[in-house]
C-alpha cells in the first residue's frame, strides 16, 4: 500500500537548515494499522506531509499503491491534531463531513447516505445539524474522523489526533480507531509521541529516533487482535512491549548520529 524509501527532508531557509529526516525506510501493507512513534520534534509531521504530498522530500521517495506521490493523492485522507482548525465553524457537522464528497462529484443522495454512515460509525448520528463550535473537543475530532472515513480513502493518516483531548476521551477515541479500522477495512498510519498509545493501537510500531531521524526499529505487536483498555493494558506482554519501545527511544537518543552536511 505505502512504501517510504530513504526519505530525507532538510528544511532550508533564512540561512539556516534543519535536517528533519535523515533516512527513513518502511512499508505499510494493505489493511494494516501501523503506529509511528517518536519524541516531539523528531519529524513525524514532516514525514506525514511528505507522505501526503504536501511537502517535497529532499531525497528519497514515497510510493502509494505503486505510484510515486507528487501531489495530494486522491485515495488518502488525513486527520490532524488541530481539529479546531480543520472544521469549518459556519458549516453544520453534516456539511463538514459532506464537503470532500462534493469534490468527488458524487450525487446528492449517495453523499447523504455516506455522511449518515460515517456519522453513525463515530457515534454522532444525532449531531448532523449541530455546528462544530457547539461540540466538545473529542466530538469535534469524531467529526474530523467521520469526514475522513466518509471519503472512503484507501489509507488514513492520523497525526497525533488525540493529543489535545482528556485521557478518558482519548481512550474512547483510540477504541473508535480500532473499530473503524476493523469495520471499514482501511489501512491506517497513526502517528503519536505516546508509547502506550502506539502499542495499544498498532499491529506494528515503527520507532523513530530523535533528530537526525532514522527508523530505530520496526516492531511487531504480538498482542491479541481483540483489545480493550482494561485487559490489554493489564497484560504483562503489553508492559514488556511498552518497556521495549521506551528503551529503544532512549537508546536512539544516546547514539544519535551527528547531523551531516547541514
Ligand atoms: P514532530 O511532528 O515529530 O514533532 P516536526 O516534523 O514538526 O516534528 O519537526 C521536525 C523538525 O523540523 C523540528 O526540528 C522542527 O523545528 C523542524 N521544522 C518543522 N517544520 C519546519 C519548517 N517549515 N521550517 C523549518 N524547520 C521546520
Ligand atoms: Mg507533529
Amino acid at each position: 500500500m505505502l512504501e517510504v524509501e530513504h526519505l530525507r527532508k532538510i528544511y532550508d531557509g533564512h540561512g539556516r537548515s534543519v535536517e528533519a529526516l535523515r533516512d527513513l525506510t518502511f512499508r505499510v501493507g494493505a489493511g494494516e494499522l501501523v503506529c509511528l512513534v517518536g519524541p516531539s520534534g523528531c519529524g513525524k509531521t514532516t514525514l506525514l506531509k511528505c507522505v501526503s504530498g504536501l511537502l517535497a522530500p529532499t531525497s528519497g521517495r514515497v510510493v502509494l499503491e505503486g505510484t510515486p506521490v507528487s501531489g495530494a493523492p486522491a485515495n488518502m485522507a488525513v486527520v490532524l491534531q488541530e481539529y479546531g482548525r480543520s472544521l469549518f465553524p459556519w458549516m453544520s457537522v453534516a456539511a463538514n463531513v459532506e464537503l470532500p464528497l462534493k469534490q468527488k462529484k458524487l450525487p446528492a443522495a449517495r453523499r447523504r447516505e455516506m455522511v449518515a454512515r460515517a456519522l453513525e460509525a463515530v457515534g454522532l448520528s444525532d449531531a448532523h445539524a449541530a455546528y462544530p463550535w457547539q461540540l466538545s473537543g473529542g466530538m469535534q475530532q469524531r467529526v474530523a474522523i467521520a469526514r475522513a472515513i466518509a471519503y472512503e480513502p484507501h489509507i488514513l493518516l492520523m497525526d497525533e489526533p488525540f493529543a489535545a483531548v482528556d485521557a478518558q476521551t482519548r481512550a474512547e477515541l483510540e477504541d473508535l480507531v480500532r473499530r473503524i479500522w476493523a469495520g471499514f477495512a482501511m489501512t491506517i498510519l497513526f502517528v503519536t509521541h505516546d508509547i502506550d498509545e502506539a502499542v495499544y493501537l498498532g499491529q506494528r510500531v515503527v520507532i523513530l529516533s530523535s533528530s537526525p531521524t532514522i527508523v530505530q526499529e520496526d516492531l511487531a505487536v504480538d498482542l491479541p487482535a481483540e483489545r480493550d483498555q482494561l485487559t490489554t493494558r493489564a497484560q504483562p506482554r503489553f508492559t514488556e512491549l511498552r518497556g521495549h519501545v521506551y528503551e529503544q527511544i532512549q537508546k536512539a537518543k544516546a547514539t544519535a548520529p551527528p547531523a551531516a552536511g547541514v
